[in-house]
């Protein structure tokens, strides 16, 4: 098993980056090797957020995709990965005077970030056949190992008009236009790999049901259920029913005749084909993103065997600069080492705080910059940034605003950051938006500087998960399957304040690593927004506010905590670690 960690000590070169390419030897001695025939596991998500610059990405799912394959590259794990080519990627988020969310396409070149290989390859849809090619682009890892993700494109001038755009956007358009991009990664994922020549690839791991299609592609080359089961591993996000992606069997018939409708536990109750389902069925090994998730997947999908496995981010990607300087010079190779952050205990307060302040100072000076509303970077700012949809109540803070002036009033100043996109087919949550753009220039108008910033995206979540005072989480319990910003706020030595559930059920120690709000979750959902926002008052009030401006000790050290207890822990080398003892190399 280990064998399958060395990496080749012999000096071949592959020129596989790009054949067409003039590669002298010296571009090819500097190149790290890659060997294909070494490589074993292909990671395939419909979304990638690698690059801040690289619109191939909508939010959480992506992101941990992106994190998940830099760990890879820094522990060298024989891996690739497939993903779509976005030529219009998700979409630029502007806000108008009233307070809505305008989506915008994104421009941006992807020829800057990746390079086109030769090699096509055919899928039939919908009775036409679909030339797919493949973009690379190279993931290098903390000691030079490299992993590649190939990003699949169907704007190619052999097809039709509609076919070249079926990797036009990322979760536009309907549930055919979907299922074709499904089809892509799935089904033109294992085949792309397979024409670039890894030929010893043994998991194929599905992150979420996006990418299940891949199974009746597998099913082709191994004839037998349980040979494919093997081969798969099947990682679930969504701990609500209908966050699952479904289809109507005639619709799949359709696009997709050659799928194998005699597997009759792919279809759901109401006879719709369910790509979670169809995951389950084909997976030796299945994953929940945190304990709880595990436990609430193993209810929604009995007879499975579903394990967890709890999510990370990428610590360096997420560690502010100032941050970053602080641990290279207490705690050298921590980026290679994401685990050795437990250190961080050692670290005096005055310097967390130091570090603290200057991200904190980026943050708010984009802040003002763009608002041109004054922020100061001594008062006590909340941080909320995430998706805008339901049940992530992005309003709770403001389910009292009285009793918000009071607490800053009394308690001290505090100044609110808000972010985040709603789908553009999520009415409600650009009801949200609207609402609570309203709601900032109220509160603003009332003493408590309050924006929402446009556009969150991986940039502004850096900027943010490092640059407020806390970081505020309130899902309605059990919906958040893990989250990950908090994982990006500790690496900052950012507190949460935050519902129990997802990963903060396992990363909350009261007054240690943070605060929660509200009760433990049960089994049913539990919506009291009237308790949970009590809750959090208080403890903002009683606790939290005057720790920050009186207590500067204490405070520094629950920062301190949230490095040392948490960032250890909730990063991709952990993650990576368990996937590849528990799932890949089992
Ligand atoms: C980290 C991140 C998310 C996911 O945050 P959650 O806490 O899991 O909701 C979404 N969008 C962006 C831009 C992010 O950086």
């Amino acid at each position: 098993m280990l064998g399958i960690f060395d990496t080749r000590k012999s000096k071949i070169f592959v020129t596989f980056i790009n054949n067409n390419s003039y590669c002298s030897f010296m571009d090819r001695f500097l190149k790290p090797l890659m060997h294909k025939e070494d490589r074993v596991v292909a990671y395939l998500s419909m979304e990638i957020g690698i690059d801040r610059n690289m619109p191939t990405y909508s939010g959480g799912l992506g992101i941990l995709a992106g994190d998940t394959i830099k760990a890879f590259a820094d522990l060298k794990v024989p891996a690739v990965a497939v993903s779509l080519l976005y030529d219009k990627g998700y979409f630029y988020q502007k806000i108008n005077e009233n307070g809505e969310q305008v989506e915008q396409p994104v421009e941006w070149n992807k020829d800057d970030f990746m390079k086109p290989l030769p090699e096509l390859i055919t899928i039939k849809i919908e009775g036409r056949e679909v030339k797919v090619r493949a973009w690379e682009y190279v993931v290098t890892g903390a000691k030079g190992y490299t992993v590649p993700i190939f990003f699949l494109d169907t704007n190619i001038e052999q097809n039709s008009e509609i076919d070249r755009g079926i990797t036009s956007h990322l979760y536009g358009g309907d549930t055919r236009y979907r299922l074709c991009q499904e089809i892509v990664l799935g089904i033109g994922g294992v085949r792309i790999l397979e024409k670039l020549g890894f030929s010893n690839l043994n998991k194929y791991h599905m992150n979420e049901g996006h990418a299940s299609l891949l199974a009746v592609e597998l099913l082709k080359r191994f004839n037998k259920e349980d040979e494919v089961r093997k081969h798969c591993v099947f990682t679930t996000h969504t701990p609500v029913p209908a966050g699952h992606d479904r289809f109507e069997v005639e619709l799949v018939k359709r696009v997709l005749p050659e799928f194998p409708f005699h597997i009759r536990n792919i279809l759901d109750q109401e006879g719709k084909v369910n790509m979670t389902l169809l995951g389950l069925h084909f997976s030796r090994y299945i994953n929940g993103v945190a304990k709880k998730h595990g436990e609430i997947s193993r209810d929604m999908f009995p007879g499975y065997p579903i394990d967890s496995i709890t999510n990370g981010v990428h610590s360096h990607t997420w560690t502010s600069d100032s941050f970053k300087k602080l641990f290279e010079k207490h705690i050298p190779g921590w980026s290679v080492d994401s685990f050795s952050l437990r250190y961080a205990l050692g670290i005096s307060k005055e310097e967390i705080w130091n570090a603290h302040a200057d991200a904190k100072k980026k943050l708010i000076d984009y802040v003002n910059s763009h608002h041109n509303i004054g922020m100061d970077y001594h008062h006590f700012t909340i941080g909320f940034a995430r998706r805008a949809t339901a049940y992530k109540r992005p309003e709770l803070l403001f389910h009292d605003i009285e009793r918000l002036k009071r607490i800053a009033q009394h308690a001290g100043k505090i100044q609110i950051i808000y972010a985040g996109k709603a789908h553009p087919g999520d009415y409600q949550g650009k009801e949200t938006i609207k609402k609570i753009v309203n709601l900032c220039k109220h509160l603003t108008s009332q003493g408590i500087k309050t924006v929402y910033l446009e556009n969150y995206n991986m940039y502004v979540a850096q900027l943010m998960t490092a640059g407020v005072d806390i970081w505020l989480n309130t899902p309605m319990r059990p919906h958040e399957a893990s989250g990950t910003s908090g994982m990006k706020a500790c690496h900052n030595g950012v507190p949460s304040l935050s519902v129990l559930d997802g990963w903060w059920l396992e990363g909350h120690i009261e007054n240690v690593t943070g605060w929660s709000i509200g009760p433990m979750p049960t089994k049913d959902e539990n919506v009291d927004n009237n308790a949970d926002a009590a809750d959090m008052y208080e403890k903002l009030e009683k606790t939290i506010v005057p720790l920050y401006y009186n207590n500067r000790d204490r405070w520094v050290g629950v920062m301190r905590h949230a490095i040392s207890n948490n960032a250890s822990f909730f990063n991709t080398h952990r993650m990576v670690h368990q996937y590849v003892l528990n799932a890949y190399f089992h």
